[in-house]
């Protein structure tokens, strides 16, 4: 029988879903509430090794104010319909717009998009949740107001807050951005508005200053979950410093990553250097600038090591490209060159390029830009590299110590190779910790390479796990299993909450493994 949906939800049949329909036109206006299969479609392109169909939505609804989303959320309880909310919608690698589970409504916040407050001596914003971070930038420059941006690399069309909610990561030294965070509004599922922090204090003024209030502190609570829907933000920026003076180390063997990281660490957690630092691998900067493999063979699997080290030479890059930032006086940032330069000279090894030497070129140029909060999509190269659309981020957490890097580098290159794909990664040095960022990269037009994507994935979860390594964030189709690498009690305890806070489990259900 075809049907006016792309899909239903789950146990819930046309009629009532027409009914449903009805009620979100009556409250959200019939031009916000989409089912026509050519404006729905777009929603639900993903990048994952599964089937598009896995992840179809059945109706887009977008909404502008709290109220309309707290209607959203009364409808949704009423005919059991469960909404997956995106707030710009690019977590592209991660599941894009479309939901984590076949049939979900959903619920579009891009055109909630005031910026509500910026304030310039305590270097704070407050945001909804459209609000992008070209805009940010944006009225930051228009308004004359020297502070500073932190982005995920998708910067012009992705936004703070729904990045955060992802707990994404940025470049600058406020790059952890969850870590950043100060102050969240949420629509729970049973329609109350809470406020995190000092949010709930009537006259409060200190809601984006001070993130911890009084009692039990929720906010991670509502990140890489579904026990609320998150309506503003505050979070904070950095001062645009006097002097910004970006450097890149490159590294001719792959065999250096051990070093490298026993390099940085004690200069990174001592703040020599403040900003997370970069540790890229050759073909992730290869492919930002454009390089294809098709420019060196025409024969599927991993590209053997001779065509690398041929890539390396022609593009000038290291084996790793270490890419850092020195923020504050002239004073400041002198003195701590002369100590970067000076723990360098102790390696004996690395090849130090200043932005002087660098010029305009490639990927230097997008690399400061991360760095010092200037908007680009220069990444998006990335998706060159194979071609076809296939795209699923393996970003398994390491500590910042050289044998684990090394450890971790060497078994996800032998997993990605077996299975006929690159190692196109890079390291993220948090404080005390590595983001290891790899871009599974297939190509999503050819099943048979689609079928290979996804065995290697899941063989880089089981092989990982083994090891007592876990992923800190995972595409939606993968989301299920990786919640089981925490452990049934985690679980456990998640879903009690669930089932108190969202007994018809409305919100995103199945989202990072969370049911009722
Ligand atoms: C080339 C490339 C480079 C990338 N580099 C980075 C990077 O440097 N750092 C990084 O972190 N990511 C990176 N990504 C992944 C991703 O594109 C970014 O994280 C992006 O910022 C996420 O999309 P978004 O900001 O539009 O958030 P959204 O897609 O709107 O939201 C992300 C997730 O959070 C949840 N969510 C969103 N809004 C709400 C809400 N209001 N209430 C409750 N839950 C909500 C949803 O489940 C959603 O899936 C990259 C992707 C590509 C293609």
């Amino acid at each position: 029988m075809t049907s006016k949906y792309m899909a239903l939800p789950q146990g819930v049949s046309e009629n009532q879903f027409d009914a449903a329909i009805a009620r979100f036109q009556a409250v959200l206006g019939a031009e916000n509430v989409l089912i026509d299969g050519d404006v729905v479609r777009p929603y639900n392109k993903v990048m994952m090794a599964v089937p598009s169909e896995e992840h179809t939505s059945s109706a887009v609804v977008t909404a502008t104010t709290v109220e309309q989303v707290q209607e959203v959320v009364k409808i949704c309880n009423e005919f059991k319909v469960p909404v997956w909310t995106i707030s710009t919608g690019r977590n592209f690698g991660y599941g894009s717009a479309a939901p984590v589970q076949r049939g979900q409504v959903v619920l579009d916040l891009r055109k909630m998009n005031k910026i509500l407050h910026v304030d310039a001596e305590l270097c704070t914003a407050l945001v909804e949740p459209g609000v992008t971070y070209q805009q940010l930038y944006d009225y930051l420059e228009e308004n004359n107001i020297p502070l500073m941006l932190s982005f995920s690399a998708p910067s012009a069309i992705a936004g703070p807050l729904g990045n955060t909610m992802d707990r994404g990561v940025g470049y600058t030294p406020y790059g952890e951005h969850f870590l950043m965070q100060c102050g969240m509004e949420v629509v729970l599922a049973n329609g109350d508005v809470y406020r995190t922090g000092m949010g709930s204090v009537k006259g409060d003024k200190a809601w984006q200053v001070f993130k911890w209030g009084y009692g039990p502190t929720l906010d991670g609570m509502f990140t890489q979950s579904n026990y609320g829907i998150c309506t503003k933000m505050g979070f904070w920026l950095m001062p645009k410093p006097p002097v910004f003076k970006p450097f890149e180390i490159q590294f001719d063997e792959d065999s250096d990553i051990n070093e490298i990281v026993e390099f940085i660490r004690p200069l990174r957690i001592a703040q020599i250097i403040p900003n997370s630092v970069v540790i890229a691998g050759l073909l992730w900067e290869a492919a930002t600038c454009n390089t294809r493999r098709s420019d060196y063979l025409s024969t599927p699997g991993a590209t053997p090591e001779h065509i690398l080290k041929q890539i390396q030479k022609d593009k000038h890059l290291g084996a790793w490209n270490v890419y850092c930032a020195l923020y504050g006086t002239p004073e400041q940032v002198e003195v701590n060159f002369n100590i970067v330069k000076g723990a360098l000279k102790k390696l004996g090894k690395g090849r130090l390029i200043t932005q002087e030497e660098a010029g305009d070129t490639q990927p230097f140029k997008y690399r400061s830009q991360l760095m010092s909060g200037v908007p680009n999509l220069q990444e998006f190269g990335l998706y060159n590299w194979r071609g076809g659309g296939g795209s699923m981020w393996f970003a398994p957490v390491s500590q910042a110590r050289g044998s684990e890097c090394d450890a971790q580098y060497g078994l996800a290159k032998q997993i990605l190779n077996k299975h006929g794909l690159d190692y196109v990664g890079e390291f993220i040095v948090g404080w005390r910790d590595m983001h290891h960022v790899i871009d599974v990269l297939y190509d999503r037009s050819t099943p048979e390479e689609t079928q290979r994507a996804n065995a290697c994935f899941n063989e880089l979860l089981d092989e990982f796990e083994k090891r007592g390594y876990a992923v800190y964030r995972v595409n939606t189709a993968f989301q299920e299993r990786v919640a089981q690498s925490y452990g049934p009690v985690k679980r456990k305890l998640e879903q009690t909450l669930k089932r108190a806070l969202d007994p018809n489990g409305i919100l995103a259900p199945g989202k990072c493994g969370i049911n009722i």
